[in-house]
């Protein structure tokens, strides 16, 4: 079974990787895809943020790599039967339902399931982390070490 954890990531932060390893833990495969949001503007580009999420997971089962289209046509172009997303609290609710119920009206053939965050992670985003980044705060213990270099990098 093959499932596609797909977002922005930008960037990957612990609750991410939380998520992934609950989820690599139960798909035999897990396919992290890494998506431009129209929404958002990012401050890495989606090849830097692929390639954080590389260093970061190690798992013979995960992944990862740039998408682009429709998230369903990705799915079913790799075979993938599940969408998983993580859900935080009440707030990140009505966007994950409605992004949820298009893409079964469109695929009906793929589930979404919903990983609910780690409890040390509720209070994670990576919009959190960018700010706390750029007032130079210490995020070492919010995301994986390569993260951490970057976002330092970026910001000295
Ligand atoms: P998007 O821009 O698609 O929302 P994100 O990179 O922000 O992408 O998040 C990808 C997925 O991970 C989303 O389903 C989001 O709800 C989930 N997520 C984000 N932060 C956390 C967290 N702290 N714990 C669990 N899931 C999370």
């Amino acid at each position: 079974m093959i499932a596609v954890y797909p977002g922005s990531f930008d960037p990957l932060h612990n609750g991410h990787v939380d998520v992934i390893e609950r989820a690599a833990a139960i798909f035999d495969t897990v396919l992290v895809v890494v998506f431009a949001n129209a929404g958002k503007k990012p401050l890495f580009d989606a090849p830097t943020r692929v390639q954080l999420v590389r260093q970061s997971i190690n798992r013979p089962n995960v992944e990862v790599e740039e998408g682009s289209g429709l998230l369903v046509d990705y799915a079913h172009r790799r075979g993938a039967r599940v969408i998983i997303r993580g859900l935080r609290a009440v707030l990140d609710f009505d966007y994950e339902f409605q992004f949820a119920l298009m893409n079964k009206r469109m695929a009906p053939d793929i589930e979404t399931i919903f990983m609910l965050t780690g409890e040390k992670y509720s209070y994670l985003s990576s919009t959190l982390i960018k700010e706390l980044a750029g007032y130079r705060a210490d995020i070492a213990s919010l995301v994986p070490q390569a993260v951490a270099q970057r976002l330092d990098y970026h910001f000295q």
